[in-house]
């Protein structure tokens, strides 16, 4: 196993399991230079957004990069100003113009902005059906708007992107993605350095030879979910990418299962201030 290890979607495209976030990474030099050193340490999975204003940067990095298209995979997401069909058609154009792509491997909805998500979603499933997108998905949404937006989608969601980690282990929404086929992704892996020094972490970190950021990537693999820690550091980036050569016994995956505290880095996806962009 290997930063180039992919599960595969629903729809038979494959996602690599562990790839580079780059939300708060600064537009130009700071952005290439991160995900240049991510590209040159082997991952090939970057997460931006148009949100993250950094989506130029990532374009320049990766044709900079000399790495064959087919062997990238590149996520941007629709922000909640620019839901809706024809704006997400639009924010969809700028995206690929800005990341100097033909085409994203998964293109996602931000947030579950009420009672637009679901026209944003079928313009969507209309750039998955031109091939302008290979996967499609959505971010923040609970099991409540995956049900809602599964009543009319013509095509089920591939990937759900959601804030997931030890003191957030969303148990729940985890199984229902399991049985419904669409991949769990998890954003804020390491809580965004918050309780990297943990005592129960640090604990089975030690045992296995490991650092606890390492031990959190690897208990996420191991319950299926697809992890894209940020890291400008190249040191750090190394570090997270280095979990494949161990395995979590049963028992501390238990033990690690056990520090949830339904504690969120980010705001819950039912409280988020959504009244801007209704
Ligand atoms: P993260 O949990 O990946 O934490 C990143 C921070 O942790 C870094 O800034 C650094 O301070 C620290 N860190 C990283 N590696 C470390 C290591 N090995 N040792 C010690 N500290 C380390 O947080 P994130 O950036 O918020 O989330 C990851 C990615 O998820 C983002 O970059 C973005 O692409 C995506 N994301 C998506 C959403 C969404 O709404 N869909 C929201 C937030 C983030």
């Amino acid at each position: 196993m290997s930063l180039t290890s992919t599960t595969t979607l629903h729809n038979g495209v494959k996602l690599p399991w562990l790839g580079l976030g780059v939300y708060k990474v600064e537009k130009g030099f700071e952005v290439e230079q991160t995900v240049k050193t991510a590209l040159n340490l082997g991952y090939r999975s970057i997460d931006t957004a148009s949100f993250y204003e950094n989506e130029e940067g990532v374009g320049k990095a990766l044709s900079e990069s000399g790495i064959k298209r087919e062997d990238l995979f590149i996520t941007t997401k629709v922000w909640n100003s620019q839901q809706g069909y024809d704006n997400t058609i639009k924010a969809f154009n700028e995206s690929l113009e800005k990341l100097k792509l033909d085409y994203v491997d998964l293109y996602l909805v931000h947030w579950p902005v009420p009672g637009k998500y679901k026209d944003t979603y079928r313009a969507l499933e209309d750039l998955y059906e031109q091939g302008k997108v290979r996967a499609i998905g959505v971010s923040n949404f609970q099991i409540h708007h995956l049900e809602d937006l599964m009543n009319d989608a013509k095509i089920k969601p591939m990937v759900n992107q959601v804030e997931f980690h030890p003191q957030l282990f969303q148990e729940d929404l985890l199984q229902f993605c399991k049985q419904n086929d669409i991949q769990l992704e998890a954003w804020g892996p390491l809580a965004r350095g918050n309780y990297l020094d943990d005592p129960a972490l640090t604990e089975i970190a030690t045992k296995y030879n490991k650092t606890t950021a390492q031990v959190i990537l690897r208990w996420d693999y191991q319950h299926g979910v697809v992890t894209i820690p940020k890291s400008t550091k190249i040191k750090r980036q190394e570090e997270n990418a280095n979990i494949f050569d161990f395995t979590l016994t049963d028992e501390d995956m238990n033990r690690i299962d056990a520090l949830n505290q339904n504690k969120r880095t980010g705001k819950h996806p039912d409280e988020f201030d959504y009244s801007p962009y209704l």
